[in-house]
């Protein structure tokens, strides 16, 4: 244990997440709630804060995204060395699955922040020769399987995280739930909790339900419908049946299925959404009860591309610390943040043609567009009219750079990954245009860090809050977007960047003609203009965004509003 010590005594929150970033070699995560994760605990890190991770392993990632000669997406498992980045601790413990107990083991990932001071990480894994041979790839998959697969890896993460931390002699005053992934944790604190029947407890109800609500804290991400776990309850009671009583878990689960969210609402005394918009929203959609709002932020050092980092520390020093600082970014000379933005761009443009053959024009504006492929988020929505764009292409020639990850069940993003290498091939010739395949951390701040303009298309008001845009600021590279999410917050037309349409009207035609215009008769001239009045924008992306929308401002707000309670 003495390798635990120095964090036992002193990790005292503990934060449970289904998927954290740790770093690019680490496919322990699929995307945006993962980055976010991984954001909170290295900012937990350089404040010092007293915080402990568990996610699960997931030995074979999400997937290695490949994309084959008709524009399919094809998934391969990405399994990684936990040895190589984690030491195993010798502890183990149980929770039982349906019929049978399993063994979960723990390695410990050290998350390094600025200082000396480290956030340990707890990574869950049942590949153990005790298991049943079923039982041993439940922490393989990252969002795999069937709702079996799902609920077996929430009893993991959640009822098993619980124990782990005790069994590694972590005592936490807080469980910050990461999304309702992790909500059977206050399920455990409620079981926990039970009075044992006795003289002493008449009249006392049976669960102290007030104390696990003061240890449990809640932050829902996204409003979209099918981000809300929810189990039927045949297959609750087949997997933990006994776990606690029907009536109980009803009460609290609510009454047609187990629903995560519903757990988590009721059993945390805060709950918190990702942007303003978003804790409104989450308002509505979960009367009665009180949703605040936590902003998102991303991890300055993380997300910051060498080139910017290094001016940044000539004439911003202690920005990585404090970040507020980035308010001074018009002390930077437009030629020095202009350089340091070309050293971005040309290491893109390098591996654009690394990977896809295809050289980009340095001298081009190039937009980068890089999310979940799905539905809500779009990323047709460039492509509404071939025309028009290729119209636009003549008159002021730019690029375009693409990638994104569709889950492998979700049908609808699958089509959309195959009808933009479809677009991408009708408009050869009128408009470069390149499909990256697997989209992850390193790729990302390639991007982020080396386009010129950042575009969001997401369907209003389902973007939560989105953070690839925060982490293109911090770069210096200005937004367009539809106003939805952070953007909301960030949006000052023309200064930090550009909406698409208003705030209001979403139909994808409007928003498609908002685009073209935006483009057409805003941006690309304004970038073909005076260079000068184009780095009036870019040293505004970082002076009123960058400065906000990173995750050491978040975590001191997480700090004083939701764990100081
Ligand atoms: C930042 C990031 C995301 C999330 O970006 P959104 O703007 O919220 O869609 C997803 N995946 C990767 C690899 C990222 O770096």
């Amino acid at each position: 244990m003495n390798l635990l010590s120095p964090f036992t005594s002193t990790s005292s929150i503990a934060y449970l997440s289904m998927e954290i970033a740790l770093e690019d070699a680490i496919p322990t995560y699929a995307g945006g709630l993962g980055i976010l994760a991984g954001d909170t605990l290295r900012a937990a890190a350089d404040l010092e804060l007293p915080l402990v991770g568990v996610t699960l392993i997931s030995r074979a990632g999400y997937f290695k995204q490949l994309i084959d000669e008709e524009g399919n997406q094809q998934e391969v498992p990405e399994y990684w060395q936990p040895e190589k980045y984690a030491t195993r601790l010798p502890a183990r413990v149980a929770v039982t699955i349906g019929t049978r107990d399993v063994w979960l083991q723990a390695w410990l990932y050290v998350l390094q922040g600025g200082t000396s001071f480290a956030v340990p990480v707890i990574l869950l894994d049942t590949e153990l020769e005790d298991n049943h041979p079923d039982d041993r790839t439940i922490t393989h998959h990252l969002y795999g399987g069937d709702a079996a697969y799902r609920l077996k890896q929430e009893i993991v993460l959640g009822i098993g995280g619980v124990r782990m931390l005790r069994a590694l002699g972590f005592r936490p005053y807080t469980y910050h739930m990461n999304e309702g992934h992790s909500a059977l944790l206050a399920l455990e604190l409620l079981k926990q909790s039970e009075r044992e029947p006795g003289a002493n407890h008449i009249g006392e109800p049976r669960f102290d339900i007030s104390a696990v609500r003061r240890q449990c804290l809640f932050t829902t991400h996204t409003p979209v419908e099918a981000g809300h776990d929810q189990f039927p309850y045949p297959l609750v009671s087949e997997l933990m049946d006994d776990f606690i009583d029907n009536s109980t878990l009803r009460a609290y689960a609510g009454n047609e299925r187990m629903n995560l969210t519903c757990l988590a609402l009721n059993l945390s005394g805060y709950v918190n959404g990702v942007a303003k918009r978003h804790a409104e929203i989450s308002t509505h959609m979960f009367p009665g009860y009180s949703v605040h709002a936590i902003t998102n932020g991303v991890h300055p050092t993380t997300w910051t591309s060498e080139p910017i980092a290094a001016v940044f520390d000539a004439h911003i020093p202690n920005w990585r610390h404090e970040p507020e600082l980035l308010v001074r970014a018009d002390q930077i000379p437009d030629d020095t943040l202009w350089q340091a933005h070309l050293q971005a761009k040309t290491a893109l443009i390098q591996t654009v043609k690394d990977v896809s053959g295809v050289t980009f024009d340095p001298q081009l504006p190039i937009i980068g567009f890089a999310r979940r492929m799905t539905a809500y988020k779009r990323p047709d929505l460039l492509f509404v009219d071939m025309e028009r764009l290729a119209r636009i292409a003549a008159a002021h020639p730019f690029q375009l750079v693409i990638a994104g990850k569709a889950h492998p069940r979700d049908e609808t993003g699958k089509q959309l990954i195959h009808a933009l290498h479809k677009d991408i091939e009708a408009l050869r010739g009128k408009l470069n245009i390149v499909f990256l395949p697997d989209y992850r951390m390193a790729l990302g701040l390639k991007m982020v860090a080396g386009s010129d303009l950042w575009l969001n298309t997401p369907l209003r008001p389902l973007e939560a809050s989105g953070t690839s845009g925060m982490k293109a600021a911090l770069n210096a590279v200005p937004n367009l977007s539809v106003l939805d999410g952070w953007w909301i917050e960030g949006h000052i037309e023309g200064v930090t960047g550009w909406a698409i349409g208003d705030s209001e009207a979403s139909a994808n035609g409007n928003d498609a003609y908002a685009l073209y215009e935006k483009l057409e008769k805003t941006i690309l001239p304004l970038f073909n203009g005076p260079r000068d009045k184009w780095i009036y924008v870019m040293k505004n992306a970082v002076a009123k965004n960058a400065y906000y929308f990173n995750s050491l401002r978040m975590m001191r707000r997480y700090a004083t509003e939701a764990y100081i309670r």
